[in-house]
């Protein structure tokens, strides 16, 4: 087949134009294009009152040995890429230790499902609830005030991304398409299939606790075993190499591989691996606030007269500022037409972030505002990124009053650096409520600084971003992991072999899309260290 990317139409074409356009790009006559499918479809606003449709698309030609000598040289008209994905080997009977998968999240589920595909029926223990019960426990939260630790935005099946806006999308380097295998199993467990072709595919959250269910569904069908409210409190390590894992109720699970996927907010289980010597460094991440404003000026600022228009959906935007203090301040998890969410998983503590359903019809735009932070920051070791983001949380409880409260200014105020005390136009989203006033001691004084210098800054690319009444709720600490369990080329913990650390938890992931990937990748290397020397086997059918 033949790939043609960048294939550039106005927005409102007519359906028979994409035809007459790879047509025209290749300069063969109609006849001679066979079939075609849009492998992606992106848009340039750049121009709101002009934006285009820009198409990637495969199709058979009659003659491509000619058309690639013709184009050859020439980026934008290539053979179709091979992207099916290949199992790196399948499991022989009778296998000693099962692998174990810590964490059903994305990185988790794809590493189980990945594992349960190529026969080795992995064992995934995962603290929280089934997604269900899970999601009773998370409003909980937002509607009443009452966290279940083990069981929230951050702990249970699904992982952090379950109350998400399910964006996914990543900008890793992806050289296997393991991100298309990613989505093509989303898509077998009943994500829309437009999450093929579109630039910036989204699910929301609704429709992920079914995905999450059916593909829980698929791994135990495959010989694959899921234990639910099952937190591992201890690894049994003998001379560098994992042995197995203790859970909290003192079960021992013996296994020599042993996939961690913990995500970011796995804190006891971190101090645990530290206190057991497992190789870990502090790492950069962001701190700040979320923002929110109403959809329509953000729909506005980025399509103008295109507004509304069903294939563009509700606006999003990425805004980075670099600050006269050195900080960079960028946004982060935009949630067009979404809500702020309660995403602690501590008591006493205040965490938001974002999530939109599939229509992304809510009110209100929201995103990260955050600034950029290092180790330098936060000295003191792998853990002190912890004792970082707990400070500016238990901070943000207290500033909020209690009963996970967030606390909030207006925009123009922040700007301003004048206490809120009245709501505008803009009506916060965040449950469980919001309680106006000063932001300016919730974070670290540069930080402050530099998102008081970002918001006016924002207004130059998004026309309405620095509205006085625009809401800024605090504070957004988890933006990824504050520390990598480094691992080597083949995925194991530096020191101690068979110990698989994977995901957002680890340092390798920063997104569903690319959490998944990681789990792929772990999930092969677990496969090649207990298969020894493999091979490509199979074309996945
Ligand atoms: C509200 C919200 C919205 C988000 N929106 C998006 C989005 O739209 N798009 C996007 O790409 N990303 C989004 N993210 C980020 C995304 O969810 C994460 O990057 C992703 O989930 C990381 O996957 P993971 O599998 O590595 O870790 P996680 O998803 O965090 O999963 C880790 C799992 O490990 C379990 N666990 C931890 N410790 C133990 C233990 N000791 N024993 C057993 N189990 C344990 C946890 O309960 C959890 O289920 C969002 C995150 C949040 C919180």
């Amino acid at each position: 087949m033949l790939r043609i990317n960048e294939l550039r139409l106005p927005l409102d074409h007519p359906e028979g134009a994409l035809r007459d356009a790879i047509v025209a790009r290749l300069g063969i006559k109609p006849a001679e294009l066979g079939e075609f499918t849009v492998f992606k479809r992106s848009y340039d606003a750049r121009k709101a009152t002009a934006i285009t449709l820009i198409y990637t698309i495969d199709m058979t030609v009659a003659n491509e040995a000619a058309l690639l000598a013709q184009f050859a040289g020439d980026r934008n008209v290539t053979k179709t890429p091979d992207t099916n994905y290949r199992f790196v080997g399948k499991a022989q009977e009778g296998l000693a230790h099962r692998p174990v998968v810590v964490g059903f999240g994305p990185c988790g589920i794809f590493a189980a499902l990945i594992l349960a595909q190529m026969g080795f029926r992995p064992i995934v223990l995962e603290r929280g609830k089934a997604v269900r019960e899970r999601t009773k426990d998370t409003w909980g939260l937002w509607r009443k005030s009452v966290l279940n630790p083990e069981s929230n935005v951050q702990f249970g099946e699904g992982g952090a991304g379950t109350f998400s806006d399910g964006k996914l999308y990543s900008q890793i380097k992806d050289p296997k398409h393991y991100g298309r295998k990613v989505l093509t199993e989303f898509v077998k467990a009943g994500a829309p299939e437009e999450i093929l072709y579109v630039s910036k595919p989204h699910i929301g959250t609704f429709r992920l606790v079914g995905m999450v269910e059916t593909m829980r569904a698929e791994i135990i069908a495959l010989g694959g075993e899921i234990r639910f409210q099952q937190r591992v409190a201890d690894v049994l390590i003998e001379d560098g190499q994992l042995r197995g894992v203790v859970l909290a109720n003192g079960e021992e699970i013996r296994s020599d591989h042993v996939v961690l996927a913990l995500g970011h907010s796995a804190r006891d289980t971190f101090e645990m691996l530290h206190e057991r010597g497992v190789y870990m460094e502090a790492k950069p991440f962001s701190v700040g606030f979320r923002v929110e404003h109403p959809q329509s000026l953000i729909d506005k600022a980025r399509f103008g007269p295109n507004a509304g228009h069903p294939l563009l959906g509700a606006a999003d935007y990425k805004l980075v500022h670099h600050a006269k203090n050195g900080r960079s301040v960028y946004s982060f998890c935009m949630c067009p037409g979404g809500t702020v969410v309660a995403a602690t998983s501590e008591p006493n503590r205040v965490v938001t972030n974002g999530m939109s359903q599939y229509s992304r019809n809510e009110r209100n735009a929201n995103a990260g505002i955050v600034v950029g932070i290092t180790p330098d920051d936060y000295p003191g070791g792998p853990l002190a990124g912890i004792a970082f983001q707990r400070q500016w949380e238990s901070r943000a409880y207290e500033l909020g009053g209690g009963d996970y409260i967030a606390p909030g200014q207006l925009v123009g105020d922040f700007i301003r650096n004048q206490p809120s005390s009245v709501l505008g136009s803009v009506e916060p989203s965040y449950k469980p409520g919001v309680k106006l006033g000063d932001l300016s001691t919730s974070l670290p004084d540069y930080a402050i600084e530099a998102v008081r210098e970002a918001l006016p800054a924002f207004e130059r690319q998004i026309k309405g971003f620095s509205m006085r009444d625009a809401v800024l709720t605090g504070v957004e600490t988890r933006t990824s992991s504050p520390l990598r369990m480094t691992r080597g080329a083949d995925c194991q913990s530096l020191n101690v072999k068979g110990l698989y650390p994977a995901g957002e938890g680890a340092g390798y992931a920063g997104g569903i899309l690319s959490a998944g990937v990681d789990g792929i990748r772990v999930a092969e290397a677990v496969a090649k260290s207990i298969l020894g020397d493999v091979t490509v086997v199979a074309e996945e059918a």
